[in-house]
């Protein structure tokens, strides 16, 4: 298996420390609201990724944090008049709702940040001792980038230019050495969570945080560190900087990174009008359309999103998920069991799809090019299966598209799903037909929602709904 490795800038065959055995971190969302569309990127692709990691055979040991201290969670907390802590559970529930939805298999582990505090002071004290940081007057304390000899091997940049860059805009007044030492602690301000540590009350930098995480779930030398590319500088750079400095080894020993996501050939940006969170998504489609487009695209490439582009990848879903139909269908009516000889050579035709499917991932996780080999494999079944066939031949064929979707994490099961937006749509026609006291439509509505499995309450504050 072949991994594009940021490290190094090429492909580079995977060989993990321990064999059978893979050992990754995926920089998780910071949880301040729900969770937009490019966040939904380097979950899905790297889920597919791990799945298919694990088809090979591999025990993948997946680990995803949630950055639940951060500004921007202690500033909503302020404008709400909450705890921060109270803006960063609600905000990891919903994520895990959007996740389920996109098909995202729960991580190994999920750490927390506020939750492994102890791990980052103990790290940031091992980076003074060696003289990697200091703390200064005000309680802060910083890295001392200038002595890590290797710093910008991540991003390529050279450490001379950096600081020249840096030197620039340097703030005055700061307490710091140089312009590129960064925080890997800061005092605590008025109205802001905090903890005891040797340098005064405080809270830890964003980089210590994944530093601290991936060692403690994964140990000091893991396979795989990955995220979007935003994050190669400065946080994968400083990451490396802290977890090289404090254990004298190698951090990641690849570094997998993931293209962006654009709205209409735009950065997505919410003053600008462009932004979607996946519950949005979700009033519109079904979240599978969502992961298929996705991983219609190579995870490396940076991606456009539109209306077209998604109506295109819910139509070759359904392509997809109409073939599996088809063959549960004359599966139903076929009448003989055993494969003939014909069959069982009409079957080996399909090897050629499974193929070209597993080289697709193998070369640096192509998912695009292994969607391709399951539409292949789609226009064969649809010319080579009838009511005439043997319901052997039939599941073989069904099992085998079935496998491959799956490895994507694409489900083809036949359901029914009503969408949060159907819902609310004939819940506002139901009420509208009490107003006109049309009283056996309004019913009609509820009883067809309560098929489905959703069931409306009628409150004072007007109506609300669950799923059974
Ligand atoms: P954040 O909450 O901003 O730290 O982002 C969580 C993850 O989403 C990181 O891996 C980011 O690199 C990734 N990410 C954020 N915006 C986008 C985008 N527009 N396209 C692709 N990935 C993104
Ligand atoms: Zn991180």
């Amino acid at each position: 298996m072949k991994i594009y490795n940021t490290l190094t800038r090429q492909k580079e065959t995977f060989t993990p420390i321990e064999e059978g055995k893979v050992r990754m971190y995926v920089c998780g969302p910071t949880v301040y609201n729900l969770i937009h569309i490019g966040n939904a990127r380097p979950m899905i692709v790297f889920d597919a990724f791990r799945r298919y990691m694990e088809y090979k055979g591999y025990e993948v040991n997946y680990v995803t944090n949630f950055t639940d201290v951060d500004d921007k969670i202690i500033k909503k907390a302020q404008e709400e008049g909450v705890e921060a802590s109270e803006i960063s559970s609600r905000y990891i529930a919903e994520c895990k709702k959007d996740m389920e939805g996109m098909n995202v298999r729960p991580a190994t582990v999920h750490p927390l940040a506020t939750e492994e505090i102890d791990g980052m002071i103990e790290m940031i004290s091992v980076l003074i001792e060696k003289g990697y940081a200091y703390a200064v007057a005000d309680g802060t304390v910083y890295f001392r980038t200038g002595k890590f000899a290797p710093y910008g091997k991540l991003s390529h940049k050279n450490p001379e230019d950096l600081q020249a860059g840096h030197r620039d805009i340097k703030v005055t007044g700061e307490l710091k050495e140089e312009p590129f030492d960064f925080v890997l602690w800061k005092p605590k301000k008025e109205g802001e969570p905090a903890w005891k540590s040797p340098w005064g009350e405080g809270r830890p930098g964003w980089h210590i945080e994944c530093s601290v995480m991936s060692k403690k779930y994964l140990g000091e030398t893991i396979d795989i560190h990955a995220g979007g590319e935003d994050l190669i500088f400065p946080h994968h750079e400083n990451e490396i900087a802290q977890s090289e400095a404090a254990s004298g080894k190698e951090f990641a020993h690849y570094w997998m990174h993931n293209g962006f996501l654009n709205i209409d050939n735009r950065k997505m940006s919410k003053s600008v009008g462009n932004f979607f969170t996946v519950r949005e998504i979700a009033q519109k489609y079904d979240l599978q359309v969502l992961r298929f487009f996705m991983l219609s695209a190579h995870y490396r490439s940076p991606l456009n999103f539109s209306a077209e582009l998604m109506e295109a990848a819910k139509s070759g879903l359904e392509r997809i998920c109409t073939a599996a139909e088809q063959i549960e269908r004359l599966q139903k009516v076929s009448d003989r069991k055993e494969m003939t000889a014909e069959e069982e050579e009409l079957y080996a035709g399909t090897e050629q799809f499974r193929e070209k499917f597993e080289a697709a991932m193998e070369d640096d996780c192509n998912t695009a090019d292994a969607v391709s080999a399951i539409f292949e494999l789609v226009k064969y079944i649809n010319t080579n299966v009838s009511a005439e066939q043997s319901g052997s031949y039939l599941r073989k064929l069904y099992d085998r598209l079935k496998t491959l979707c799956d490895v994507l994490g694409i489900r083809i099961e036949l359901k029914e799903e009503v969408l949060d937006g159907e819902i609310e749509k004939l819940i506002q026609e139901r009420q509208d037909a009490r107003k006109n006291k049309d009283f056996a439509r309004a019913d009609q509505i509820r009883d067809d929602l309560a098929q489905k499995g959703i069931i409306l309450k009628d409150t004072r504050e007007g109506v609300t709904w669950k799923r059974a």
